[in-house]
């Protein structure tokens, strides 16, 4: 429009949108002005039949326009032809090349470019944008869709006007475009699910969450939808947490009071690490095959386990040697002083977790309290190839030697006892001591017999630590801690810990 406006006499910075050029260029229906999709006309032929055009004069305009779209789609032949044209251009022909990845562009065609750079537009921008497009068509749209649409099209126009040519197509027949249509047409998870999902992380309630995770994936939602709308749903809490609310010019999908209520319930360093989790979980999608066990095992974790639990790190791989278990016991006055906070295992300054705390360690004893908690621990440190199979598992009983463990999927069930050996060894290093496992299937209407892993108001961790690694203070009908033990620490007394049967 600028170089064929003829409200002046030559090109101008303000066309004036109304002249003939102007409106013929508007509609598309000018014959000098081409849009060519490089993407789909990228072979030399179409450059040719390009070049064979340039060689008339405008018909009707004072310049011919032609606009390569994507231009970097081109092949290498095509941008040699097209090379050939550029460098001698006829009088009054103009290329627009279009690019997002100039850098796939050859320099000896940028060498002749002159660029400008154009920004994204922001979210009010876009806001402003299907407003005014939904008024020209008469289109009645709830303010919650406009910015839903805005945000999904992270700052492009174009994009932001495809989705909304979509969304009103579907619903097409209805009084008013609404969120749920927007959400529909996106796969997006909606509101109402993401308040499900937070309330399930607030309560931190496993069932909740694999509760959630089965609706999501029947009505159609990607996993990777699920995280980015999870994802931005807990930055907008912890925008609320922190105050960062503006009024008015507020991204939020929902309620400011809403969001502020699952700050309060959620902290902030909790926040924090959930969100972590998300973003881990989220670039461990690439390459997970079963991305609804990730999702659950994800779900799961933020929802019952606890940031300090990440200081615990991951199990050590090294052999515990024999020698080496500690079997020692811990007076109550040397386990209130190493109850101390700088006792914590250290976390690397990089966020990888610390160097593991179980290994050479003393064997845990051989009752189900202590394992359940181990079995709870471990399933929280465990791999990410292996963390979504334990996802929601729950150590529940004893049969003889054998640690019964049980899973509300089937599938989880049947990964978990085919990998039975590999687990048990890793088992027997958070452990320190062979346990053998059995998976089997939790009844479905049985209401399971404790808790989930961790579900239970998370123990301190160095108080769950020296449990573990130490074992608190035994129960006097179980185990007493040998008198030597009761006022050095370092002493290492030989009966605590043995099992019988191991004898
Ligand atoms: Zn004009």
């Amino acid at each position: 429009k600028a170089l064929n406006c003829l409200a002046g006499t030559g090109p101008t910075p303000d066309p004036c949108g109304v002249c003939d050029a102007c409106v013929r260029i508007r509609d598309g229906s000018s014959m000098d002005v081409m849009e060519i999709d490089a993407a789909s006309n990228r072979g030399i032929d179409d450059i040719r039949r390009l070049r064979e055009g340039v060689k008339f004069a405008p018909a009707e305009e004072r310049y011919k326009v032609y606009v390569i779209d994507e231009v970097h789609q081109l092949t290498g032949e095509s941008f040699n032809a097209l090379l050939k044209t550029l460098e001698e251009p006829p009088d009054n022909v103009v290329f627009v090349l279009a690019t997002t990845e100039q850098q796939k562009v050859p320099p000896t065609i940028l060498s002749r470019c002159q660029r400008f750079d154009f920004r994204r537009g922001s979210l009010e921008d876009l806001k402003d944008r299907i407003r005014t497009v939904c008024d020209g068509e008469g289109w009645a749209i709830a303010p919650e869709a406009v910015t839903a649409l805005a945000i999904a099209a992270s700052g492009g126009f174009r994009d932001a006007l495809g989705l909304l040519e979509q969304v009103a197509a579907y619903s097409t027949g209805t009084d008013r475009i609404e969120l749920a249509d927007v959400n529909t047409v996106l796969g997006a998870v909606g509101s109402e699910r993401m308040a499900q999902t937070v309330a399930a992380i607030v309560n931190r309630d496993a069932a909740a969450c694999f509760k959630v995770v089965d609706e999501v994936m029947a009505e159609g939602v990607e996993a990777r939808q699920f995280f980015a709308g999870l994802r931005r749903t807990l930055r907008d809490i912890l925008r609320a947490g922190v105050g960062a609310i503006e009024e008015g010019a507020t991204v939020m999908a929902a309620e400011p009071a809403w969001l502020k209520e699952q700050a309060k319930a959620l902290s902030t360093t909790r926040l924090m690490w959930i969100i972590d989790c998300i973003n881990e979980a989220e670039r461990d999608l690439r390459w997970v095959p079963q991305q609804r066990l990730l999702v659950e095992a994800v779900l799961v974790k933020v929802a019952t386990g606890d940031p300090a639990m990440a200081a615990l790190g991951p199990i050590d791989p090294s052999p515990v040697p024999r020698q080496d278990s500690a079997r020692r016991a811990v007076s109550p006055a040397s386990y209130e002083t190493r109850r101390q906070p700088e006792d914590r295992p250290p976390v690397r300054e990089t966020g990888r977790p610390a160097p593991p705390v179980f290994s050479a360690t003393g064997p845990v004893p051989h009752d189900l309290e202590s394992l359940k908690k181990v079995w709870a621990h471990y399933c929280s440190v465990v791999g990410p190839s292996t963390r979504p199979i334990l996802a929601g598992s729950v150590a529940v009983r004893l049969q003889g030697p054998t640690l019964v463990i049980e899973s509300h999927s089937q599938l989880m069930t049947e990964k978990a006892s085919q990998r039975r050996e590999k687990l048990e060894a890793d088992f027997a290093k958070a452990a320190g001591r062979h346990v053998p496992l059995s998976f089997v299937l939790a009844k479905p209407d049985s209401t399971p017999k404790t808790e989930p892993a961790g579900v239970e108001e998370p123990e301190p961790l160095d108080q769950l630590a020296y449990r573990v690694l130490d074992g608190e203070p035994a129960p006097p009908d179980d185990i007493q801690p040998s008198p030597a033990a009761q006022d050095d620490d370092d002493t290492r007394s030989d009966s605590p810990w043995q099992d019988p049967s191991e004898e």
